[in-house]
C-alpha cells in the first residue's frame, strides 16, 4: 500500500490528486474537499486588496443577528466590534438609526432583535 502524499500514513487510500502528485488517504481527501467547498474567505472591507487588512480571514456572524456571515480579517473585526460597542453605548436602544447609520456598510441593519 502506498502511503498518502499528503500525510504520509498508509491508510485507505481515495482519489488521486494530480496537484499533489498522487493519491490522498481518505482523511486528507475529506479535508481537501471540504476546503474546495469553502474557499480561502476574502475580508469584506478589503476592497480589492488595498492591504489594509491583517491577519487570517474568518466568517463570524453579523452584530445585527441575522444569521448572516461576514468573512472578515482579524484587524477588520476588531474594528467592527469596537465599533459596534460605541454604537450601543450612544444609542443604546433607538428604533430610529441616527442620519449617518448606514445599514449597507456591513450588512446589517439597525436595532434588529438578538
Ligand atoms: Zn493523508
Ligand atoms: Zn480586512
Amino acid at each position: 500500500m502506498k502511503p498518502c502524499v499528503e500525510c504520509g500514513r498508509s491508510a485507505e487510500l481515495g482519489d488521486n490528486w494530480p496537484s499533489l502528485g498522487g493519491p490522498v488517504c481518505v482523511f486528507c481527501e475529506a479535508q481537501l474537499y471540504a476546503a474546495q467547498l469553502e474557499p480561502e474567505p476574502e475580508c469584506l472591507r478589503s476592497y480589492g486588496g488595498d492591504g489594509n487588512c491583517r491577519g487570517g480571514v474568518t466568517y463570524r456572524a453579523s452584530y445585527a443577528g441575522t444569521g448572516t456571515r461576514i468573512a472578515e480579517c482579524s484587524k477588520h473585526q476588531q474594528e467592527a466590534a469596537e465599533r459596534d460597542q460605541r454604537l450601543r453605548q450612544v444609542y443604546p436602544d433607538t428604533p430610529t438609526p441616527p442620519s449617518w447609520f448606514d445599514p449597507t456598510y456591513a450588512g446589517e441593519s439597525w436595532n434588529d432583535d438578538y
